[in-house]
Parts: structure tokens; C-alpha cells; sequence
């Protein structure tokens, strides 16, 4: 068991995937403590950023001794799921028959707990079928905005047939219940196009989620002596997300987020896309009280729902709606009044 351990750990460092469950897990547990693990430490693959790539002396686990090990964790209230990786040291085939023989015998061992497993390059229909099946979540990364990107980072796997084809197939077999992952600051992209993949993914695709991985340079990595990316850049980037996924922001609006040199302006991405037109909250539709700085989808339904009992007149009911006057006075005619200065 200690020998297990010790291998769980170094397979679980190894694993630098940041996506992280929310929403929609079968059993609808969103939160919760997730072991994250790798189940092959080797890869025959090169991509310039992953640690796994010139791993010398790789540890694995076959699918019996892992689940066994999840099993234990999990039965002993340990953890509450698992999201599964692996590199690829030989076939593809035969890693992704490990990762769905480790999913299908946890499922066997009663294990009800949240199951992610990332589909490897490559992938064959048949077994993304299966690990749509099988697992709660699958997903897998695309790591870069388009192939010419990709080619700077990795020269094995091909961006258009073993990652975006993949991802279709992915996207009709598990829809709402996949998400995908791209490497930020690795292959010299722009803003620019991240937020036009980012809208391109959400339109075609539907992911549940697009996660950014700001690049870190590793040590043993090719791409060790890089530079990595800045955080505040991720940050403005996942604030962008969340504006194009669950505000419905289309690529038009987001662009003037932008700067003349394609990377995102300082400050609030909300602020930066808002330009200068002012509503009355008495008659704007919900699309476009959220696209005011200061009013989140919650305050919005409020300010919808004040309206039955008549006009919404005064600060004061905005405030009690919910909504942050300090950020959306500006951008508010209430009750025939302008109340700040657009910036
Ligand atoms: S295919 Fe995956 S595990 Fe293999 S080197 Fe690339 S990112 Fe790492």
C-alpha cells in the first residue's frame, strides 16, 4: 500500500491539467475533494510545456491497482471523485483502453463518486462513446488557439484531427458534460485570439467550461527557460469567460476589451466592453441590465420582478435590488434622472 501511495504521489504531481469539476457531475455534487491523477507518467509525445514529455523514469499504474487504490480513498470518505489523465507511452488505443478499464472497473466497484477522464490525442469514436458512458465529465484539451500555435509547442499530435476532431466527437457524445483546456502564454498567441477561439468554442461547441492554463516554465521541460504567463492576464481572461458563457456576450461586444496591440486592456473587462450607453432600468430587457457593470444575473431577475409593482424610480429600489450603484450609476437613467459620468 505504501509503495501505492508513494506512486499515487508522484503520479498525482505530475498531473498539471487545472480542469476542476462544477455544475453538472452526475450525482450533482459540485464540490468537493478531487485526486487528480495521472495514470501512466510517460509519454512518447513532445509537447514543449508538459512535464510528462521527457519523464526518464515513469511510474503507472495498471487499471486494477488504481482503482483499487480509488476505491479505498473513497470508501474511507477520503475523496469525493477523481479526474483521470495519462500520458501516452506507446498507442493511443492502448492508453485509452487502460483509462476506460480503470473508469469501468470503479463504476463495477460501486464507486458513484465524480468521474472526469481526459480523452487522449487521437482517440477512436468507440472509446470516447465509452468514456461518455462511463464518466460524468470527459473532455479534452485542445492547448493552443489553432494548429499554427500548436505546431510552436507540440509536433506530434495534430491540431485539426487528433484534438479537434476529437472534440466534436466529444462534444455530440457527452454535450454539457465536457470541457476543454488551452495553454496560455506558451506559443506567443495574443488576447485577440484567445477570445476569438473562446467565442468560436462556446458557439460551435457548447463546453461547460473552457479552462486557461497560464504557462509555467518546468524545469526538464523544453520549454524551461520561457517565460511564464503573467496571472493577471489568466485573470482577465477567465473575466472575459464568464462574460461570453453565462452572459451571452458575442465576439462583437468583447472587442472592445481589447488594446491596439491585441492583448486585453487593464482594468474591468465589464467596464472595458460597456461603452457609453446609458438604460432605464424600468424598461431594459434582462440581456441588457447584465451588461451593466454593477448588476449581476440575480440583481437583474430582481429589478425584472420590481417592475410588476410598478417603475423602478429611485436608487434606493436598485440598491435593495441588488444592484451595485457605485459601478452602474453611470450607466442608469432612473426615473428621467442621469445619475454619474460615463468615464
Ligand atoms: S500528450 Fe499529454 S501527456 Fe503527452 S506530452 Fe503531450 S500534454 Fe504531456
Amino acid at each position: 500500500m505504501s509503495e501505492q501511495l508513494h506512486k499515487l504521489r508522484t503520479l498525482s504531481r505530475s498531473c498539471f491539467d487545472i480542469s476542476l469539476p462544477s455544475g453538472d457531475s452526475r450525482s450533482g455534487m459540485v464540490k468537493g475533494r478531487y485526486l487528480k491523477c495521472l495514470l501512466d507518467g510517460g509519454c512518447s509525445f513532445d509537447c514543449a510545456y508538459c512535464p510528462v514529455c521527457r519523464n526518464e523514469s515513469p511510474a503507472a499504474f495498471s487499471p486494477d491497482e488504481l482503482a483499487s487504490l480509488v476505491l479505498t480513498l473513497w470508501r474511507e470518505q477520503m475523496i469525493d471523485g477523481l479526474f483521470l489523465s495519462t500520458g501516452i507511452p506507446r498507442e493511443t488505443d492502448e492508453s485509452m483502453e487502460k483509462l476506460l478499464r480503470t473508469g469501468e472497473l470503479l463504476r463495477q466497484g460501486g464507486f458513484t463518486g465524480y468521474l472526469h477522464l481526459k480523452i487522449v490525442p487521437g482517440a477512436v469514436r468507440s472509446d470516447i462513446t465509452e468514456a461518455a458512458r462511463i464518466a460524468d465529465r470527459i473532455s479534452i484539451n485542445l492547448e493552443a488557439t489553432g494548429s499554427g500555435r500548436l505546431s510552436e509547442i507540440a509536433s506530434v499530435k495534430t491540431y485539426e484531427s487528433d484534438l479537434l476532431r476529437r472534440h466534436a466527437w466529444i462534444a455530440d457524445e457527452a454535450p454539457g458534460r465536457h470541457t476543454t483546456q488551452i495553454v496560455v502564454g506558451a506559443a506567443g498567441e495574443g488576447d485577440d485570439e484567445i477570445l476569438s477561439f473562446m467565442t468560436s468554442e462556446y458557439r460551435k461547441y457548447q463546453p461547460a467550461r473552457i479552462y486557461y492554463s497560464g504557462f509555467t516554465p518546468l524545469d526538464n521541460t523544453p520549454l524551461q527557460r520561457g517565460e511564464g504567463a503573467d496571472p493577471a492576464r489568466v485573470k482577465g481572461l477567465y473575466a472575459i469567460d464568464a462574460l461570453v458563457r453565462s452572459y451571452g456576450y458575442s465576439e462583437e461586444e468583447i472587442i472592445p476589451a481589447l488594446g491596439e496591440d491585441g492583448m486585453l486592456l487593464p482594468g474591468d473587462p465589464k467596464i472595458n466592453c460597456s461603452g457609453k450607453r446609458r438604460i432605464d432600468p424600468s424598461s431594459a430587457t434582462w440581456e441588457e441590465l447584465i451588461r451593466i457593470p454593477g448588476i449581476g444575473p440575480k440583481a437583474a431577475d430582481r429589478v425584472i420582478s420590481l417592475r410588476s409593482s410598478g417603475r423602478v424610480a429611485t436608487e434606493q429600489m436598485l440598491r435593495e435590488a441588488g444592484v451595485v450603484m457605485k459601478r452602474a450609476g453611470a450607466y442608469l437613467v432612473v426615473g428621467g434622472r442621469v445619475q454619474g459620468q460615463l468615464g
